[in-house]
């Protein structure tokens, strides 16, 4: 493996699944949206899920929303990754 996904994870990230190819699927939150995002080359799949989080929460209630909603994104990062075949680009050594 060229990469190591367990170990290295770009800031803020909340969960992480690793595709069948061996790319990372990524989530993270964002102003009120969990995000997720496909880290293979040329694949164009996100996902989201709202978590209806308003500024005015407290740091419990954003966090209990984001719990709550963070399932459903899951699922969705998890079926991509059982079928997506994008290689990630292999990192560049000098
Ligand atoms: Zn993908």
């Amino acid at each position: 493996m060229l990469t190591n996904p367990e170990t290295v994870w770009p800031e803020g990230v909340i969960a992480r699944y690793l595709t069948v190819a061996g790319a990372t699927v990524d989530l993270w939150y964002d102003s009120g949206t969990l995000r997720a995002k496909c880290g293979g080359e040329r694949c164009r799949w996100t996902g989201y899920e709202s978590t209806e989080v308003f500024y005015t929460d407290t740091d419990e209630v954003r966090d209990q929303k984001i719990d709550d909603a963070l399932p459903g994104l899951q699922r969705q990062a998890q079926s991509h990754a059982e079928k997506c075949r994008a290689l990630p680009r292999p990192a560049v050594t000098a």
